[in-house]
Parts: structure tokens; sequence; C-alpha cells
């Protein structure tokens, strides 16, 4: 066949929905499970939707994107909110983003914070570090990266920090003194807004509907519970029997036993590629009234993040909580879902590592795409709108 996409997820099915706008019939899906959707499927739980990889919200900022997504899931099917979302840490409950919110801490935490952002190395012409664990209370206090930063990563990553590198947060502002007095004496946040200001979920489905009703009108070019296990770069072939000109590879680069003719660097970088995984746990009795979800660095707690589903999912009840896979232990009747892929992991050596496959995989053309063919922490938009790009791209 001319195209073999690898995985049904967001990036598969954007990518093959291309194909298919542009009258392009020739190609096939091969999705391990049994389902299309990938990270962003939903279940039924007690009657109302859960996301059963964690909490999935349409963010909508990008016009070339909503207008794909909106055929298959229109506005009028969609609520929209404003976003609500809070920190709790021991003793406080405090507005997200952290270093936005510090004028809402007691005055003598306030005081601590200020301490501590005035001596923080990025305020001082301190060199830069080169490990996360380093460069959080180099970038924002030790106080901001003791009480939230740290913890909440450890939980979420549950890896040793010193071994992520600092590339990916580099977007961060510096957290100015002045700026946060000002805050502070105003009782006002400052700085800028965090993603998902607003966001989107739909009134009667989990986020998984959308996916569901791409991978619809692909019917007769996926092929379900097939997971690639083999991939024969030189010929194009996977799993020794099915051959394309092209091949999306969108699942991770890690899930296959076998790459044949690759070169040993390829072969060195792929295992050194890491991720971490999530569960998430159904809270029957758990609500909120206002806020839509809360993130826990609290280290004597199992779960990083709880998701109120009645603030968000129509005529629900009860929260999920996310919990790293490895702090996780099984209760019995737990109500819960195990992901093996949930976050690429940002190690140090992870943009030569990804970079170095890519290249070599294109002069094979064989493209890595979305989440784990990239290996990047992108949202489910982002991913939309590189697998539009590449299919006008290398289909013209
Ligand atoms: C906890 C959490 C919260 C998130 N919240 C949001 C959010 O609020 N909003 C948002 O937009 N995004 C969110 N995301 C990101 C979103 O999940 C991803 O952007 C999106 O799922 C990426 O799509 P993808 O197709 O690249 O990857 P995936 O969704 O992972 O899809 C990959 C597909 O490949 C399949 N596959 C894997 N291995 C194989 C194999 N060997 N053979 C065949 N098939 C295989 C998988 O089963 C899957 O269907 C969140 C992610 C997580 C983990």
């Amino acid at each position: 066949m001319k195209y073999l996409i690898i995985g049904a997820g967001p990036a598969g099915l954007t990518f093959a929905n291309r194909l298919l706008d542009k009258g392009m019939e020739d190609f096939l899906i091969l999705e391990a499970e049994r389902e299309a959707g990938g990270l962003c499927r939903s279940a039924d739980v007690a009657g109302a939707p859960l996301d059963i990889s964690g909490g999935h919200f349409i963010d909508v900022r990008r016009p070339k994107v909503n207008e794909f997504l909106f055929r298959f899931m229109g506005e009028d099917e969609l609520n929209s909110y404003e976003r609500i979302t809070k920190i709790r840490t021991k003793d406080n409950r405090i507005g997200y983003p952290y270093e936005a919110n510090i004028w809402q801490l007691s005055v003598d935490e306030q005081v601590e914070h200020l301490k501590a952002i005035a001596a923080a190395g990025c305020n001082n012409g301190v060199p830069e570090p080169d490990s996360f664990l380093d460069w959080i209370p180099w970038k924002l206090g030790t106080k901001i990266a003791e009480d939230y930063m740290l913890p909440y990563n450890e939980k979420i990553f549950s890896t040793d920090l010193s071994t992520l590198g600092t590339y990916w947060m580099n977007k961060l502002p510096n957290v100015s003194f002045e700026d946060t007095l000002r805050a502070c004496l105003m009782k006002k946040p400052y700085g800028t807004l965090p993603g998902h200001a607003r966001f989107y979920y739909p009134k009667k489905y989990g986020s998984g509907e959308l996916w569901l009703r791409m991978a619809e009108r692909l019917k007769g070019h996926i092929e379900y519970g097939v997971p690639v296990s083999e991939l024969d770069m030189q010929s194009g072939t996977v799993n020794g029997t099915y051959r394309a000109d092209i091949i999306i590879n969108t699942a991770p680069w890690t899930a296959f036993d076998r790459i044949d003719g690759a070169s040993e660097e390829f072969l060195r970088a792929v295992p050194a590629l890491k991720h971490s995984s999530i569960v998430v746990k159904y809270l029957p009795d758990v609500e909120d009234n206002e806020v839509n979800w809360e993130y826990f660095p609290d280290r004597s707690l199992d779960y990083h993040r709880i998701l109120y589903r009645n603030t968000f999912a129509e005529g629900s009840a009860g929260a999920w909580a996310e919990i790293n896979l490895k702090r996780y232990k099984k209760s019995e009747g737990d109500t819960a879902f195990v992901t093996n892929y949930a976050y690429p992991l940002n190690t140090i050596d992870k943009p030569r590592n990804i970079s170095l496959i890519l290249d070599e995989a294109k002069r094979h053309n064989i493209y890595g795409l979305g989440r784990w063919g990239e290996w990047e922490h992108y949202n489910s938009d982002v991913v939309v709108e590189l697998a539009l790009d590449l299919a006008d791209k290398i289909d013209k």
C-alpha cells in the first residue's frame, strides 16, 4: 500500500482523515487496541464518562484545528468552561499557577516566598543548571520548589528528577521579585494565564467520542487488535506482512520488539527514550462545587491530580484521581484504568536521541508523528495540527 499508519490515536486518525479529504484511499491503520482514540479514550463509569488515561479537555485556540474537529463534533455539542483549578499543599489551597497566586497565602508564607524569590539563582546572575532538579530552585526560588514544583514533579513522573533536562521548561518566565511583591501588596494574581484558560468538554459524552467519530469515517481502513511488534526499516515492512511506501509511526518507538535495518546508533537511541505510566481511579464520593481539577504536591498522597467530573461532565457525580503507576497501591473494589504510555520523559539526552531516530527513519520514508512518534508532551490539538501539516506536505 501507499501509506501504513501505526496507531489510531488523534495523530493517526487525523493523518488518515486528511488523506481521505484528498481522495487518497490507499492506506491502512494498524491499531493495537480494540478501539480508536489512544490516550483520549473514555469509558462509562457509574452512568457518566470517565477519561481512562486522565482528564482530556479540548483546547480550541487553533482555527485550522477547530475547523477540522468541528466537522466531527459541532460546537453545539460541546460545553465551554472557564478553567478553575487549584493547588492543594499540606496547609493551603491556592489558585493555579502557584507563582501567580502567592498573595493568597498567609502573610508569613508570602514573606518566606518573597525572600526565596529574591535569592533565586536566575535573579542573581548564577549560571543556569543542566538538570531539572537544580534548575527549579534556580528559576523559581527554593520555597516554590520545595512546597510545590519538586514534590509535584516527583509524583507525576516518579523518576529521578536529576535525569530530566530543562529545555522543556524554558518558556517559563522568571518569577520577578518586584512583580510578586506588587501582586502580594495588591492582593491579585500576576503573570500569564495557563493553557486551557477556557476549555471544551462534550455535553453528552466523554472526550473519546470525538475520536470514535473520526474513526467511523475510516471504516475498512483500520485493523484493530494488531500491535506492531516488528519494523523493517529497509523494506518498509511491518510485522513481516504489511508493506508500504510510506510509514507513519504514531506508536512509541520503544513498543516494537524488533527493528531491522537500522544503524547501531539508532538501536541505542530507542531504549534510551523513557516514559511514565498512569492509573486513573474513580472516586465515587469525591466532589467539588466549583473547582474543575486540583493538583496535589503532598508526598503522603499517592495521587497528583483529582478531576471533579461533576463540574464538567453533565449529569455526572464523583471524581477521578490520577496516580503514577509506581505509586499506586490497588485496593479491593477499585475501579481503575492503567495506561502504560502516558508521559514521554524529558530526559537530558532525549533531544539528541529523538532527532537521531526521526532523521534516520525519515531517510527510509518512515515518519514519527504525535506524542510518541516525536516523544513530546503534545496535547491533542497540537497533534492534530502536526498531522494535518504532515499529510499536506507528503501527499501532494
Ligand atoms: C494525563 C494526561 C492528560 C492529558 N490531558 C490532555 C488535555 O486535557 N487536552 C489535550 O488536548 N491533550 C491532553 N493530553 C495529551 C493527549 O493525550 C495527546 O496529545 C494525544 O493522545 C496524542 O495523540 P497521539 O495519536 O499522538 O498518541 P496516542 O493517543 O497515544 O495514540 C497512539 C496510538 O497508538 C497505538 N499503539 C501503541 N503502540 C502500538 C503498536 N505497537 N502497534 C499499533 N498501535 C499501537 C495506541 O493504542 C494508540 O491508539 C493528556 C495526556 C495525558 C497522559
